[in-house]
């Protein structure tokens, strides 16, 4: 061997044991501080929708005290996006690391205590953005931190984005943005963010789901029109009478199912944890002679589930009328239709039309945010990291890959090739259903924070840390 190249290679043997030496020494109890301390100063900064450039500001100067520097790029001064570099050889492609900066709106008669205070009480942090997005956003921050101090050498670049307009991006100046004036900043092979989490019973994380892919919303408008008239005069061709058909035709329209291979994996390893009941349905959904009845179940007791199986269409608006003795000409419904990965949307609002089955009303497609997703793969460097990880941090726990029922900024990144994941701090059932992401009360247990955190540090440093 050439002298040369024995050197080189003896001290990236040297660098690589002593990124691993450094990822093995964390004391966690002595981070903990830290991560707290960010957590409840990112929910402290108002950053509903429109002020997103306090969490920008917030995070650039605790980035650039570490020496890294920063880039931020905003449509909007006070809208900002944020971009920081750790650069790794080279010898893989990027790793990207974001999470979104703005949070939903806050009616504070609602909350015991201040939505913007982070106060903590009976062991949970309480306050806006506490589930969405300010857990993901203080991890990705931290285990930025860490990788800087800690030295760690790396194989791939890891890019931090700290992205605006996730939750209300009308005039696209978050992600919608970036992809389309900086993807050379962003571009990568992985990328991790919200959209995924774990299921607290009792004191342990029973179950974690990894987000691989979501629906799109496709949301539609059903217009009717007739003609208009006097209230004491009954009319056949009343738009109201047609919208109002229309709507209970397409609210109880029970769209095929359709499986793919997050969602088959999903059923096959959620029946391998409920009870016998439960599991003998979720099993019956995947083949085909069953899944009609068990379909139908769903349909009643657990309609998240019968979401993820199909292309959705849920009748969410109406608005019709001028007075209460006029037949208006027009009568319009909102429809919020999310379709499953590859569906054919032209094909599935014929289909639509057929079951309206009515000339006198129009199918009407509404604007789009998010483009067409395909779903992440379960078969890469990525997905076994973030699968063998939560089952080192969350012990016991099964790990499932998931669809969402919902949308998020995976959808870009996912659509441009990028593999993009979900994940997310540990909540019980209970937690989730009283305090969510977007509800009234947000709240998030300090237990789930710390490991969470160690979650994401062991995935960033398993998939980007040099081997
Ligand atoms: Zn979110």
């Amino acid at each position: 061997m050439p002298r040369l190249l024995a050197i080189v290679l003896a001290s990236l043997c040297v660098l690589s044991a002593r990124a691993a030496t450094a990822t093995n020494r964390i004391d966690w109890e002595k981070v903990k501080p830290e991560i707290l301390e960010r957590y409840r100063a990112l929910i402290q900064l108002d950053t509903t929708s429109g002020h997103e450039t306090r969490a920008v500001d917030y995070v650039k100067k605790v980035i650039e005290a570490e020496g890294i520097q920063t880039k931020t790029f905003a449509l909007d001064p006070n809208r900002a996006n944020l971009v920081a570099r750790i650069k790794g050889s080279g010898s893989k492609r990027p790793l990207l690391i974001f999470a979104h900066t703005d949070v939903v709106g806050v009616q504070r008669e609602k909350w015991p205590v201040d939505p913007f205070g982070a106060v903590m009480k009976e062991g949970y942090i309480w306050g806006r953005g506490s589930k969405d997005d300010k857990p993901v956003l203080t991890a990705n921050l931290i285990v930025f931190l860490m990788l800087k101090r800690l030295g760690v050498q790396l194989d791939r670049d890891v890019i931090f984005l700290a992205e605006s307009g996730e939750e209300a991006d009308t005039v696209g100046v978050g992600m919608n943005y970036l992809v389309r004036e900086h993807m050379d900043e962003i571009d990568s092979e992985f990328a991790i963010t919200e959209g995924g989490g774990g299921t607290v019973e009792g004191t342990r994380v029973v179950r974690v789901n990894i987000g691989t892919a979501e629906k799109l919303p496709a949301r539609v408008r059903l217009v009717a029109t007739g003609t208009a008239g006097h209230g004491s005069v009954p009319r056949l061709d009343n738009a109201l009478i047609h919208l109002g058909a229309a709507v209970e035709k397409v609210g109880r329209w029970e769209t095929p199912m359709k499986l793919n291979d997050t969602t088959r994996t999903y059923f096959e390893k959620l029946a391998n944890i409920s009870p016998p009941e439960k599991a003998a349905r979720y099993k019956a959904l995947l083949s085909g002679s069953t899944a009609a009845s068990a379909d139908q179940y769903l349909r009643q007791n657990e309609p998240g589930l019968y979401s993820m199986l199909r292309t959705s269409v849920v009748p969410t608006m109406l608005k019709a009328g001028v007075g209460l003795n006029v037949i208006p000409s027009e009568a319009e419904a909102t429809l919020d239709v999310r379709a499953v990965p590859g569906e054919n949307l032209d094909e599935f609002f014929s289909k639509m039309e057929q079951v309206i089955n009515d000339p006198a009303v129009k199918i009407v497609p509404l604007p789009r945010m998010r483009p067409p997703s395909p779903a992440a793969g379960l078969d890469n460097e990525m997905y076994r990291v973030l699968d063998e990880v939560a089952r080192r941090i969350y012990p016991g726990a099964v790990v499932l890959p998931s669809m969402s029922t919902g949308a998020s900024d995976n959808s870009q990144l996912r659509a441009k090739g990028i593999q993009s994941y979900g994940v997310g701090p540990a909540s019980t059932e209970e937690d989730t259903l009283h305090y969510p992401a977007h509800g009234d009360v947000e709240r998030l247990a300090e237990s789930s924070l710390y490991p969470f955190v160690q979650y994401v540090w062991n995935v960033v440093v398993g998939v980007a840390a040099h081997t």
